[in-house]
């Protein structure tokens, strides 16, 4: 039994705790976010420690009154206390309440709620609290427009460096302000990853081993604030950004370009943001804010939650012809169906053509096992999916979590349950295909910006897949393929090309295997010879896609839109 003084004790303790696990962050509405130091014991203010207790002094004052015999009387007050009953049970009371003060991070189970702005932040702290080790909290170099930071939490045996050969993966969520469940569900998958590497389950942690994994659970927190200010339950309030621009249409538009060049047979297939040369409308923080984690971070394999529908969704989202709806093939069709299903086929019921679709004019994709090409379905010109795969090495596919863009509090951990293993099997994914390093053969030196190029020679279909990726900071490439054989040819400048041939079988949660390219450099030839002994080489040279420059001209192109709304 607890005196009356330990029920006030407890609810102090409930708000000790909750103020460590949550600690409050900014100020009111979200506008203005501080980043608050680490919670810790030392954010513990003096007030939740000294509970008041009836009969027990807490504070002198000395605004213009006896403080000898003010301190007197308390002296006696306190001893008559010490001496009473209340003074044990209340003693048991407060060592419980250091108890718990000390051991804060068992008690922090994470909240299964609309977490706001504020909080978000907190949910991300509170994860790298009880995982500093695995774990790191960082922000984009771009805030929302209303000043909200995004943030991002990762995952890594190393944080904050890429590692060589380990492959970077990618989750965003809340791009739709008003598409919330993404977002809820990113944050409980840190906290179970966290949870289940500190409990020692061996996939988790073979997981967070073999990879580097970001988590960014919303990019439209504007929007976010919109939709739920205004109850959350209208189809469009809050998509947005704060500037009523669809974050989802807003990125540079390189389907057109590859479509483009496409047409003229020029070989650019990869890295094709240097060839944007006009904006359809400006870029805006938050795009911009990814558009530079895109380009300076090698990510491999990402997906974009959404909600409003039921299916995984993969690239082309923007149709060739210009048509509302047309299957629209990458050169990467087979192996973007295969990564769009290793999440359906994972969900609850994504893949069932049993469940009702969405809305009385919905369509039901589990016929088609719960996934759909973007252009078929509906054409979307400058989405980020597309994006991601033409500026860049990262295959991304978009996921639309279910009908309610914005359910109810209550359905949240049963989504996560339906979600659950798809979440986990689709990171897996980032270790299929194959993946290695390009060296110079005379010096051992990594080559980056190498070309990976592929023929797929898979019984009689045998085919150039035209997109390349490229070799990364270390000289690593990682190539996502689909089961098969291959040749895998890498090129760089001044060097001999060098093919061999790759067997990919993609077993289920291992490492991709590794094939190294040893290149040969090439001597310069001088005019005077007369003959020249790299010919081969030069016609190669001639006709194969130029590794771009990524740091000057794209950037040039979006600041002066973005400075320059009316162009
Ligand atoms: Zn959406």
């Amino acid at each position: 039994m607890l005196s009356a003084g330990g029920g006030v004790l407890m609810s102090q303790v409930r708000g000790l705790v909750s103020q460590l696990c949550f600690p409050e962050v900014g100020s009111a509405g979200g506008r203005s976010i501080k980043v608050s130091p680490t919670p810790s014991l030392a954010r513990v203010s003096p007030a939740y420690v000294l509970i008041p207790i009836q009969g027990v002094p807490t504070e002198f004052n000395n605004e213009g009154r006896d403080l000898t015999r003010e301190t007197v009387n308390s002296h006696i007050a306190w001893k008559r206390y010490l001496a009473s009953p209340r003074a044990t049970v209340d003693a048991v009371v407060m060592f419980a309440v250091f108890v718990i003060a000390l051991v804060p991070l068992a008690s922090c189970s994470f909240e299964w709620k609309h977490h706001d702005n504020n909080e978000l932040k907190a949910a991300l702290d509170a994860v790298h609290e009880k995982c500093p080790t695995v774990t790191r909290v960082y922000q984009l170099m771009h805030t929302s427009i209303r000043g909200v930071p995004l943030y991002v939490i990762e995952f890594a045996s190393n944080p904050g460096k890429h590692k060589l050969l380990v492959p970077e993966f990618k989750y965003i969520a809340n791009m739709h302000g008003n598409e919330v469940l993404g977002r809820e569900l990113l944050l409980k998958l840190a906290d179970y990853l966290c949870d289940k590497f500190n409990e020692g389950d061996t996939e988790v942690q073979r997981l967070l081993e073999l990879t580097r994994i970001h988590l960014l659970p919303s990019m439209n927190p504007d929007g976010w604030q919109v939709a739920t200010d205004t109850g959350g339950k209208d189809y469009l309030l809050g998509r947005t950004n704060n500037n009523s621009i669809d974050l989802n249409r807003n990125f540079p538009d390189l389907d057109r370009i590859m479509f483009s060049n496409e047409l003229g047979h020029l070989e650019n297939n990869n890295h094709l943001l240097p060839m944007v040369d006009r904006l359809s409308q400006p870029i805006q923080p938050e795009t911009k804010a990814v558009i530079q984690w895109i380009m300076t971070t090698p990510f491999v394999l990402s997906a974009n939650f959404h909600g409003g529908d039921l299916v995984a969704n993969y690239p082309y989202d923007e149709s060739r012809s210009g048509s509302s709806t047309e299957y629209t093939r990458s050169p990467d069709d087979e192996t973007f169906r295969n990564l769009a299903l290793a999440y359906s086929m994972n969900h609850a019921d994504m893949w069932d053509p049993h469940h009702e679709p969405c809305g009385i004019m919905g369509y039901n994709f589990g016929k088609q096992g719960g996934i759909t090409n973007g252009a078929a379905w509906y054409s979307v010109p400058g989405g980020m999916q597309d994006f991601n795969y033409l500026s860049s090495n990262d295959f991304e596919i978009t996921i639309e979590l279910g009908c309610e863009k914005y359910p109810e509090a209550d359905q949240l951990e049963n989504e996560w349950e339906r979600n659950k293993d798809a979440f986990l099997a689709y990171m897996w994914e980032v270790h299929s295909g194959i993946k290695g390093q390009v060296r110079d053969a005379v010096s051992g030196k990594p080559i980056t910006n190498a070309i990976i190029h592929v023929r797929n020679i898979t019984g009689n279909n045998v085919y150039d897949i035209m997109h390349d990726i490229t070799s990364v900071h270390d000289g690593d490439y990682f190539r996502l393929l689909s089961a098969g054989d291959y040749e895998v040819t890498a090129y760089k400048d001044g060097y001999l090309p060098k093919t061999q041939p790759v067997q990919v079988i993609n077993a289920a949660h291992t490492e991709a295997p590794r094939f190294d390219f040893e290149l040969v450099p090439v001597p310069p030839v001088s005019l005077q010879d007369g003959y020249n002994n790299n010919l081969d080489y030069e016609a190669y040279h001639e006709s194969i896609p130029r590794p771009n420059d990524l740091s000057k001209r794209w950037y040039q192109v979006l600041l002066k839109q973005y400075n320059n709304p009316q162009n």
